[in-house]
């Protein structure tokens, strides 16, 4: 194409071109999922995305958790806009940056030191880092249906080979691609199965470096530790000389102010928080208590990072967790809101006599067409066989067709903000009930 030729336009020819340069259409696997009606986003703002056809949606998978306040927040809009013209990075220690620790540690406790990073799967990659060096020892232990981002040593083989989730994936192979000697040191136990848990520790426990879970998992749908199950985990990493690292990447500032950790009264040696923690601008961050942070504040482990920490980031951190300091019942609101939702989208399920897996934390919903009754919540094989993926996704697409945008995997979560009025969510059972009447 010269500069001539007038660039296509509509869902079709924009991804058609998309993925004649772009692998897969686009930068994420989990965007290029070649099951659904083309969706070429032009613009979000507040709870809404726009094709480039002009077509209107409610969307609520709202970029993966990030928009708290809804896209385009006007307040941390302008002050990112404001930042960009006075020097977005310049590699050198900035004036905001300890603002931005302070609100951090003063929401999160356990973070007293942080350090920031571009990508939950860096920051997670440094804080397993930072454990080993700390235990020296190099065995993490994981969970099944969590996700940690797709680092060599993180990663399971099933969730590469099908972004759409329909084989979720139980199995410890590495991706395609990846050192599979980087999963040697990794194990990955039954969700909420305590007796698993004591049994590998009794066996193994002094080899492990870090625990690691989404403390309230959201990866597998969303999936609540049950009750005594991480104070468990906390016990068996410390009476083992292990750390636990909380991966709040989802939960963090989104299932209350101060992230899991406070809402369920856990205190871990090592958190990870990004998404609403930069409200849609790309930054993370790993912290802990200073003795654990230490071998990075004496620079003998190491981190780094061109763009870590860059100025427009850290504005983004600096005037979101301010906006959450000064909004205290958005949490309370939000946990109303999608209470109300959550109720109504059952009552529609139940009218259409069609099986459902519905959970939820606070203001992260997960959907789940199932083929039959469920068999238990607690663990990931019952939160997740059942599923009716052929189901799920032709009702994906209905809704797509009547307005409503959310993750054809049933595995991803929906997220609502609280730019979602009660009016929208009214129109997201609709919709939802229109799909599921048609079949
Ligand atoms: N941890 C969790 C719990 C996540 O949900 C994600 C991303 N969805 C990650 C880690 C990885 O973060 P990123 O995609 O920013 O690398």
């Amino acid at each position: 194409m010269n500069a001539t030729t007038p660039r296509p336009s509509g869902n079709e020819a924009l991804l058609t071109a998309a993925r004649a340069v772009i692998a897969g259409g686009g930068s994420s696997n989990m965007r290029n999922l070649g099951i659904q009606d083309p969706l070429v986003v032009d613009r979000a703002m507040g709870a809404r995305v726009w094709d480039v056809e002009g077509n209107e949606l409610i969307d609520v998978n709202m970029g993966y958790g990030p928009h708290l306040f809804g896209y385009a927040d006007a307040e941390v809009v302008e002050a990112v806009s404001e930042r960009l013209h006075l020097g977005a990075m310049t590699g050198i220690v900035h004036r905001l940056d300890a603002q931005a620790g302070e609100l951090i540690g003063a929401l999160m406790p356990s973070m007293e030191q942080v350090r920031f990073a571009n990508s939950g799967t860096e920051a997670i990659t440094s804080a397993i880092r930072l454990a080993r060096f700390h235990t020296k020892r190099t065995l993490i232990v994981t969970f099944e249906g969590h996700y940690h981002g797709w680092s060599d040593t993180l990663l399971r083989g099933a969730i590469t080979a099908d972004s759409t989730g329909q084989h979720g994936g139980t199995e410890l192979h590495a991706a395609p691609g990846t050192n599979p000697e980087a999963l040697w040191h990794t194990v990955q136990l039954p969700w909420n199965d305590s007796d698993a848990l004591a049994r590998f520790f009794a066996e193994r426990g002094v080899e492990v470096a870090a625990v690691i879970c989404e403390p309230i998992c959201a990866n597998a749908g969303v999936v609540h530790p049950l009750p005594g199950y991480l104070e468990q985990m906390g016990e068996l990493a410390a009476a083992n000389g292990a750390l636990l690292v909380f991966d709040e990447v989802i939960t963090g500032f989104r299932v209350s102010r101060g992230g899991a950790q406070e809402l369920l009264g856990i205190r871990p040696d090592i958190s990870v928080i990004s998404k609403v923690l930069g409200g849609g601008f790309p930054v993370a961050a790993f912290g802990a208590g200073r003795e654990i942070m230490g071998p990075l504040a004496r620079n003998e482990a190491f981190h780094g990072g061109v763009y870590s920490g860059n100025h427009a980031a850290v504005q983004a951190v600096v005037s979101m967790l301010g906006k959450i300091q000064r909004s205290p019942s958005v949490y309370t609101d939000l946990e109303e809101s999608c209470s109300h939702l959550e109720k109504k989208l059952r009552d529609r399920f139940a009218e259409a006599g069609r099986p459902v897996r519905i959970a939820r934390a606070g203001s992260v919903l997960s959907v789940a067409v199932l083929s039959g009754p469920q068999t238990g919540p607690e663990a990931y094989d019952a939160a997740t066989d059942t599923i009716d993926f052929a189901a799920h996704r032709r009702l994906q697409r209905h809704c797509q067709r009547g307005g409503l945008y959310f993750h054809p995997n049933p595995l991803e979560p929906w997220f609502l903000s609280s730019a979602h009025s009660r009016a929208d969510m009214d129109r997201i059972v609709d919709v939802v009930a229109r799909g599921l009447r048609a079949g």
